[in-house]
């Protein structure tokens, strides 16, 4: 098999070509048995090496730690702090070495049996903030056990370049992928709009998602040529293959590095007509690229990226110091910062919450904020002190209906006055948008329009619940179809609303980095649009190129057409 060239077909999900060897994540996971066989020496001996394998996780973990912290900032690094002074818990070393000298084990039995018995005692008291531990206890029993079994670096390290094979991988995981030495991934689960896709395109990684078959066939090693923007995956390709996608890679970084001169460029349409083409970011971390594109603003900040991946919720004083910093460096460019949007694939170790049949029809973003207040008010409080370091506009995702806006805007007004009570000074204006992404909200533009100052359209989820689609489910990836004319429709009609109320329009879902769906929301009266930051100089040339005029009218065919197809048939001129 190691040898045999074949071809398979995922769902493109960030483009781009890489041509890797594959690195199948979990695949060297130690073997139970190895554990359980493994030969205790004399407990002095066994407990040297335990110290030993504590001081090289101790080093491994620092390390991981010091490069997340320079690449994506303080709160990403404080999972691996949380894993550095466990390994300084007196408990957790006073059990191995109890089972060490006391009952003979060998150095792994006792980690594994130490660990098992903390997590067992962390398992039964019902507490959901016990969940997070539990989590670094497994990762810690993991890494412990590497290095007394001596494979460590050698499992989920990378040892060169590499494309990541993956059963799936969380938004965490994506976000911190070693981007030097990951030329792409490949995973079974998964859709386009998948967070871990969207943070590929922002982070332009490469990618293949709902890949199942091919990911069950890779073996480590195995040499891939990876076609993001196909979906093509080739499996120890022939040479000409090979060649052939050399040259391909060859010509894609030509074409990017062409794009270049439009990342300078002013956003106007053929006839001179401004627009704005904002970034959508998940932390400051992405903010070199926001520059490197030349953003108009951030269109999208979804703040619950930095709620992941950590035991504690952000602080007030935590948030307040990134929305500053993000302001800031922004100024006086227009920042529109999401509230917390968690749930469907967006889980927080810090709040774990209860299982659901449907996890995006559930208690998720605005309505969980509104179940919990004071997670919210947190938040708003934040929000509100740094507003006076830049433009800040204040956006509420997964808005069905009018009370929830008003709620929400009820609880920051009350926000607001206690900060100016208490001699805090708060923006005089903030704007304040509605997330469209529910048929509900799209349906009932008009009575939300009077009460907010602008629309971010969410394609994404606004798709999902069109089409009755789960947007994580590969299976249902070909009703995913953000340039349908329903969907079209619900857009025309939000921007309609819009209009007639006297307030903007945005887009900020994967549809407005899709060219062919750029020019028609420009058609429908959107006039700004939020995409990763490195789709903006293709995005910004794409539409440099037509006229309002055209495409209104453009606009206005693609609503009454049969299909998703003849949209993208009509606009490219090709039967896709
Ligand atoms: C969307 O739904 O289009 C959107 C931008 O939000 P998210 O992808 O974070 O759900
Ligand atoms: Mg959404």
């Amino acid at each position: 098999m190691a040898n045999m060239a074949r071809c398979y077909k995922g769902i493109p999900a960030s483009p781009g070509i890489a041509i890797a060897v594959a690195r199948v994540l979990d695949s060297c996971d130690t073997p139970e048995s190895s554990v359980l066989l493994a030969c205790a020496d004399t407990p002095e001996l066994e407990w040297q090496r335990f110290s030993e394998a504590l001081e090289s996780s101790r080093k491994d973990l620092e390390s991981v730690r010091d490069t997340i912290l320079s690449e994506l900032g303080q709160l990403k690094a404080e999972i691996f702090e949380a894993h550095i002074s466990l390994l300084k818990d007196p408990e957790l070393k006073a059990e191995v070495h109890r089972l060490i000298f006391d009952q003979g084990f060998a150095a792994q039995l006792a980690v594994r049996d130490a660990i098992a018995g903390f997590i067992d005692l962390l398992s039964q008291v019902d507490d959901e903030m016990f969940t997070a531990r539990i989590d670094d206890l497994r990762d810690l029993s993991k890494r412990l056990t590497a290095h007394l079994e001596g494979y460590a670096g050698k499992s989920d390290e990378l040892i060169g370049a590499s494309i990541i094979v993956a059963n799936d991988l969380t938004p965490s995981e994506t976000v911190q992928l070693d981007r030097s030495l990951v030329m792409g991934f490949v995973t079974a689960c998964g859709s386009a709009v998948s967070h871990s896709s969207i943070l590929a395109r922002s982070l332009g990684i490469p990618a293949i998602v709902g890949a199942a078959e091919a990911v069950a066939l890779i073996q480590d090693g195995d040499l891939l040529v990876l076609d993001g923007g196909t979906g093509k995956l080739l499996i120890n390709p022939q040479t000409d293959e090979l060649v052939a996608y050399q040259n391909k890679l060859a010509e894609y970084k030509t074409s990017q590095a062409a794009l270049a001169e439009w990342a300078g460029k002013p956003s106007l349409s053929a006839d001179g007509q401004n627009l704005e083409l904002a970034a959508n970011i998940g932390g400051i971390s992405d903010l070199m690229a926001v520059e490197k594109y030349g953003a108009d603003g951030i269109g999208l900040f979804r703040t619950e990226f930095m709620y992941m991946d950590r035991p504690m919720l952000p602080d007030e004083s935590e948030q307040y110091q990134v929305y500053k910093h993000v302001l800031e460096r922004m100024n006086p460019k227009p920042v529109v910062i999401r509230t917390l949007d968690i749930g469907g694939d967006k889980q927080l170790d810090a709040l774990p919450m209860k299982a659901e049949a449907n996890p995006f029809l559930g208690v998720r973003a605005l309505r969980l904020c509104l179940a919990r207040e004071d997670i919210f008010r947190t938040q708003l409080r934040a929000l509100l002190r740094a507003s006076v370091h830049g433009r800040l506009r204040i956006m509420f995702p997964m808005v069905a209906v009018l009370e929830e806006l008003r709620a929400a805007k009820a609880i920051l007004a009350e926000e607001k006055l206690t900060l100016c009570k208490a001699g805090i000074p708060v923006a005089d204006t903030i704007e304040i948008g509605v997330m469209i992404e529910i048929p509900a909200a799209a349906l009932c533009a008009d009575i939300l329009a009077a009460e907010c100052d602008f629309f971010s359209i969410g394609s994404n989820d606004l798709t999902q619940y069109t089409m009755a689609a789960d947007r994580m489910n590969p299976e249902l990836a070909h009703l995913n179809q953000a340039s349908h004319p329903a969907v079209l429709r619900l857009v025309a009609m939000a921007a309609a609303a819009a209009r007639r109320h006297g307030i903007w329009t945005g887009v900020c879902g994967e549809m407005a980095a899709d060219p062919v769906c750029a020019a028609l929301l420009v058609g429908m009266g959107v006039t700004e649009l939020s995409m990763g930051a490195a789709s903006i100089p293709l995005i910004r040339k794409k539409l440099a190129g037509i006229s309002i005029e055209t495409a209104v009218h453009q606009a206005e065919l693609a609503q009454g057409l049969e299909s998703a197809q003849a949209v993208r048939t009509m606009m490219t001129g090709v039967d896709t």
